[in-house]
Parts: C-alpha cells; sequence; structure tokens
C-alpha cells in the first residue's frame, strides 16, 4: 500500500487502459478520481468498486479541465490517459477529427499538467504518467493525427520531465501496443475500408502482425507499469518511454 494518503487523477478512465491503471493505483492505496464518459450506473458501479471519485469533465473544454483541477485538486499522481483515434487517408482526414484528436490526445494533457504541477512541487512530490502508444515511437499509415499527437506527448513528457527533474515530480510516457479496448474495436470498420480488408484480416495482418508476441496486451499489464512508476523505487525514472508492446517497436 505504498500509496496510500496519495490522491490519483486518470483522464479517461471509465474504460480499458484508464481504468485498468486506476484499480492498480488503488489496489496500492491511492484514493482515485477518475474521469471519462459512460453509462452513468455503469460509472457510479466503478466509483463503488474503487472508493473513487467522479468528474465528468470533456476534457476537449479547457473551462471543463480548470473546473476539474480546481475541483479535485492538488493532486499527486496525474495520468493522462483519454484518448481517441480516427483511420483515414490524410487528403480525407476530416478536419473536426484531426482538431480532436491533438485536442483531446495532447493538448488536454498540457493543460492538466500545467495545473497540476504548482501543487506537486509545493508538496515536493509528483508523479506525471502519459498513456502514449508505440505510434509515439513509429508509424503506421492512415493514423496522421494520432501518430502526431502520440509523438506530440512524447516529446512533451521529456521537457517536463527536464523542467521537474529537481522537484521530486517525475513525468514519463508508457507507450502500449496493441491492446483490446473499444478504442481498437472502433478502428476495426475504418482499416477495414481504408485497407480493403477483412476484419479478421485487420486482427491479424494489421494489428497483431505489428506484434512479435502475436498476442494483444492486457490493460492489467499497462496498470501495473504505471503503479510501478508511482513507487518510491521509480523516483529515478523520468523522461522515459516505457514501452510495452509485445515486442513491436524492437523491430
Ligand atoms: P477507450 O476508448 O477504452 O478509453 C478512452 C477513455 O477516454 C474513456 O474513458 C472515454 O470515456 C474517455 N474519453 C474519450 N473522450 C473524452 C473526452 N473528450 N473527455 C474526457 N474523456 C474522454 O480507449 P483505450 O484503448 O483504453 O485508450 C486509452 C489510452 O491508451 C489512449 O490515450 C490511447 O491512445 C492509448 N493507447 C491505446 C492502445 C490500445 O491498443 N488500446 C494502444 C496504445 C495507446
Amino acid at each position: 500500500m505504498s500509496l496510500a494518503g496519495k490522491r490519483a487523477l486518470i483522464t479517461g478512465s471509465t474504460s480499458g487502459i484508464g481504468l485498468a491503471i486506476a484499480r492498480a493505483l488503488h489496489a496500492d492505496g491511492a484514493e482515485v478520481i477518475l474521469n471519462g464518459f459512460g453509462d452513468s450506473a455503469e460509472i457510479d458501479a466503478l466509483c463503488a468498486e474503487l472508493g473513487a471519485l467522479y468528474s465528468p469533465a470533456n476534457l476537449l473544454d479547457v473551462a471543463e479541465i480548470e473546473a476539474m483541477m480546481g475541483k479535485f485538486g492538488p493532486v499527486d499522481i496525474l495520468v493522462n490517459n483519454a484518448g481517441m483515434q480516427f483511420v483515414s487517408p490524410v487528403e480525407d482526414f476530416p478536419v473536426d477529427k484531426w482538431n480532436a484528436i491533438i485536442g483531446l490526445n495532447l493538448t488536454a494533457a498540457f493543460h492538466t499538467t500545467r495545473l497540476a504541477v504548482p501543487g506537486m512541487k509545493a508538496k515536493g512530490w509528483g508523479r506525471i504518467i502519459n498513456t502514449a502508444s508505440a505510434h509515439s515511437l513509429t508509424a503506421s499509415p492512415f493514423k496522421s493525427a494520432y501518430n502526431a499527437s502520440k509523438h506530440g506527448i512524447a516529446g512533451f513528457t521529456k521537457t517536463i520531465a527536464l523542467e521537474l527533474a529537481q522537484t521530486g515530480v517525475t513525468a514519463n510516457c508508457i507507450s502500449p501496443g496493441y491492446v483490446w479496448t473499444p478504442l481498437i474495436e472502433g478502428q476495426i470498420p475504418d482499416t477495414m475500408k481504408a485497407r480493403g480488408l477483412t476484419r479478421e484480416q485487420v486482427i491479424n495482418d494489421v494489428l497483431l502482425a505489428k506484434q512479435p508476441t502475436k498476442k494483444f496486451v492486457q490493460p492489467e499489464e499497462v496498470g501495473a507499469l504505471a503503479a510501478f512508476l508511482c513507487r518510491p523505487e521509480a523516483g529515478n525514472v523520468t523522461g522515459a518511454n516505457w514501452s510495452i508492446d509485445g515486442g513491436w517497436t524492437a523491430e
């Protein structure tokens, strides 16, 4: 229970990887604040399970981010995890999708971070963890906005790690390969269309083709890595981009 007394805000934690990170931090004793969209009865059940607070803030709206950080701050642990994907050739890429992906996957993390850092500095302890992606290190076609946002969050993370290096606050990225979540499921139809493939071909020849293990990463594995980064033993881990991708970026 090394995180007893620590308050953790995990964005995009009503589903998928963020929920697994919330569960892992709760298991280590942190007080958890959930954020994201979803069915209100399911969110109530998650709050009961984790003894968690919940913010419905839409992270595409700066005023909502500011209200969330004001209401629930100061936080000791900030996990910028909320993200979205859209798959399309660049010449057809919808402008509103580009703006939303950059807004959620990159700009929202800037806002939460700028608002969380003063409290962390004042306490002389903090953990900022950004869910990046294997796509922060490499690219795939038809994901121009996503790849740009994830390369961006990796650069942002390194920058704030350097700025905060002597403050007791660390900043790191976690970069998963393919994890079976609603985000992955949602991109299959568009990938079928963009590449002219069947569902099975997309899963086996596009997604798992990238991962030498031929297995999806499990959300719980990402949660365990996030929990490690919050522990005292990880105090000298900062500015790192941790791959958890079945060997994808080793190739
Ligand atoms: P998911 O779709 O299961 O979860 C996304 C979460 O973000 C949900 O809680 C959703 O409600 C929330 N969200 C969406 N729009 C929001 C908004 N405007 N404001 C606030 N919350 C919002 O997806 P996931 O696969 O768990 O993805 C989580 C993160 O992991 C993302 O940053 C994603 O890019 C990254 N990632 C996922 C994979 C993968 O294979 N699933 C791989 C690498 C990186």
